[in-house]
């Protein structure tokens, strides 16, 4: 299974804004975004005013790395939302949120979705009462999503029962005693709170 496994700062940096991919540390004055807003590199301080092309290219950039997805899997998403009635922008971040690690992010069993998709793999989840270790592993509506039986015993767990008490987006509801949650709907463009311009994504993608 394919992963980005370089600094994951860097990315930010990259991007010029929070990718949140560090769980706590991202809200204090160590995020090196705080530190140091410019990108990495010798060149990084000359941020140059991108062409079109080069605009829709760090926005495709910017959304594979909040949801930790490569090119690959990132173009395949692109052709099933081209597929789907509506529109394609919003069908693309439809699928990307409702990948199993996300979901579990999104839920608050993790702190970011780097950690979501380490306990997917590690196999913490299960879906309708079946173990799914896949963190692309796409949810439907009525999907239940629970830490496993076996998992519930660990301190990791135990301790996230109290933290996953925040507030979940309304498309997905969430049982933080039992530590399961469920898909209510699947998110609409509104229910996503991310900076990115799908627009850009989709004109860099139908050329
Ligand atoms: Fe990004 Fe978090 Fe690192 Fe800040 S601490 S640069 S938000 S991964």
């Amino acid at each position: 299974m394919a992963r980005y496994k370089d600094a994951v700062c860097r990315l930010c940096r990259r991007e010029g804004l929070k990718l949140y991919l560090k769980g706590e540390r991202c809200y204090t004055d160590k995020c090196a975004v705080t530190k140091r807003n410019y990108a990495p590199g010798q060149h990084g301080t000359n941020r140059k005013k991108l062409s079109n092309y080069g605009m829709q290219l760090r926005e495709k950039q910017k959304a594979k790395r909040f949801y930790g997805v490569l090119e690959s899997q990132f173009r395949k998403y692109f052709e099933i939302a081209d597929k789907q009635a509506g529109i394609t922008g919003d069908n693309l971040l439809r699928i990307l949120e409702s990948r199993l690690d996300n979901v579990v992010y999104r839920l608050g069993f993790a702190s970011s979705r780097p950690e979501a998709r380490q306990l997917v793999v590690h196999g913490h989840f299960t879906v309708n009462g079946k173990k799914v270790d896949i963190p692309s592993y796409l949810v439907s509506v009525g999907d239940v999503i629970a830490v496993s039986e076996k998992s519930k015993a660990s301190n990791k767990f135990k301790e996230l029962s109290e933290a996953a008490k925040g507030t979940v987006p309304q498309w997905v509801s969430s049982d933080s005693e039992k530590l399961e949650g469920k898909v209510v709907s699947l998110a609409t463009r509104e229910d996503i709170d991310l900076p990115i311009a799908e627009n850009l994504i989709i004109e860099l993608y139908s050329k």
